[in-house]
């Protein structure tokens, strides 16, 4: 019987999973390095501002009754995986051997090298990333910490500042670029959100400037000291700097920059590994390489490689990137590739789409608005619309049969 190591328990590794056990016998195994279920990351903020609990935050498995076990090794990391040897070395230095594998490892903080230290030996310090990083920084929450300095203004620590709006904490971001959220919205878009941060009482934005010392004291960082003279006061450190995919653990002859290099079939440069979600650097509908980033492509890309491992010959459909971001009551959001040379704005009511356009077809859209009426515009990217088409999408005018998504609740983005 055949042997299927999937080395990931995130949404591409477990949609793998539930695809596999619908196949034919196999013996498939999954490890996982986290000891706990899969689970949904995007929820991390509010288990950490105890919006919600961890029990919430768990995906049902799925595919017990099909035609193959999967036998779930949670706590299981994998240290060196052997592309050509065949064989995954375990953190418990336990060797199992595979036919074919899938890496399915996602991505981890990156952490700037002037930071490493300050992880590794101040006990006020997280990467929110993981679920134990997200009960970590409500342990203190709940312990009395007040004063969050978040490093990053990027989707995550915007998404943490939003969901500790209402506990009472004091939160201070502080971003070395000029502006928020700067890998999906262009400035002047970016700037369309200020009426709404304004409001937000516990949240001061520090933009443009680095951060020249740390006050330690009793193994804790107590102040942050900016380059424009300003002193933060401090209970508690979140780095938000933006991730790198996981592949430190594999052999060095499966190059790996940026992420791994996959064909349509999600395969790496080495026979029978294949690998998806944010892990991979893929070739987007726009002919752009990027990982993975979102849900939808990580579930997508694990069905793919699932099925190309049972022995079928199946595509990838084109996919996107992007980044959303819920600022009540508007979303901000990217769709696609942003950085074309050309555009045209739309407005309707509250609602701002800005279309990237490269020649005739649009490539990319960045959208603040409701988050209902701005759904439906998704396709727009893949089905490569014209600018005008969009205009009269977004007017409700639209007889290109997807208004109705513009209302629908049922599309979503995870
Ligand atoms: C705060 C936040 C908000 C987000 N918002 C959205 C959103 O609104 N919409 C959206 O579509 N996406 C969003 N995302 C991104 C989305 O969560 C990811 O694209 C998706 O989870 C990727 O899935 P994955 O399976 O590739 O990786 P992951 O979910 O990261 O899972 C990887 C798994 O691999 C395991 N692992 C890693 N290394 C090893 C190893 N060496 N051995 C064994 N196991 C290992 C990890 O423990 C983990 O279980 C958000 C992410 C975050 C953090």
């Amino acid at each position: 019987m055949e042997r299927v190591l999937i080395v990931g328990n995130g949404y591409a590794g477990l949609q793998a999973a539930r695809t596999l056990a619908r196949e034919k016998a196999l013996s498939v195994t999954m490890v996982s390095a986290e000891d706990c279920p899969a689970y949904v990351p995007h929820l991390l903020p509010e288990l950490a501002a105890g919006r919600m609990e961890a029990g919430d935050l768990f995906l049902p498995r799925g595919g017990e009754a099909g035609a193959t076990e999967i036998a779930f090794r949670p706590g299981a990391r994998v240290k060196k995986l052997f592309a050509r040897k065949r064989a995954a070395l375990l953190s418990n230095d336990e060797t199992i051997a595979f036919d074919k594998a899938l890496v399915a490892t996602g991505a981890s903080p990156w952490i700037p090298e002037n930071l490493e230290p300050l992880l590794a030996q101040c006990g006020n310090v997280v990467a929110l990333k993981r679920l134990s990083d997200a009960i970590a920084l409500r342990n203190s929450l709940d312990g009395g910490a007040r004063d969050i300095v978040i490093i990053g203004a990027g989707r995550v620590g915007m998404l943490l500042a939003e969901a500790l709006k209402d506990r009472g904490a004091a939160v201070s971001i502080v971003e070395i670029g000029p502006r928020i959220l700067a890998t999906m919205l262009q400035q002047d878009v970016a700037e369309r959100l200020h009426p709404v941060l304004e409001k937000r009482r516990h949240l001061r934005l520090h933009t443009g400037t680095r951060i020249a010392r740390f006050g330690i004291d009793g193994g804790k960082v107590r102040e942050v000291h900016l380059a424009d003279g300003a002193a933060l006061p401090c209970d508690v450190v979140v780095i938000a700097a933006g991730v790198a995919p996981n592949t430190g653990f594999m052999e060095e002859t499966l190059p790996a920059a940026g992420g791994l290099a996959v064909d349509d079939r999600m395969e790496t440069a080495a026979p029978g590994i294949y690998a998806a979600g944010d892990v991979v650097f893929f070739e987007t509908v726009t002919g752009k390489k990027e990982p993975g980033q979102l849900v939808v492509n990580a579930r997508t890309q694990g069905e793919v490689a699932a099925r190309n491992i049972a022995g079928h010959n199946v595509a990838c459909p084109p996919m996107f990137t992007g980044n959303v971001v819920k600022l009540d009551p508007v979303i901000a959001a990217r769709i696609g590739d942003i950085d074309g040379t050309d555009h045209a704005d739309f407005t309707v009511q509250r609602d701002f789409v800005r279309a990237t356009r490269n020649g005739s077809t649009v490539t990319g859209l960045q959208m603040i608005g409701d988050p209902e009426s701005l759904r439906g515009l998704v396709p727009a990217v893949l089905k490569r619309f014209r600018p005008e088409d969009i205009a009269d999408l977004f007017r409700g005018r639209s007889d290109l049969g997807l208004a109705p998504l513009l209302l629908s609740r049922g599309y979503a983005w995870a």
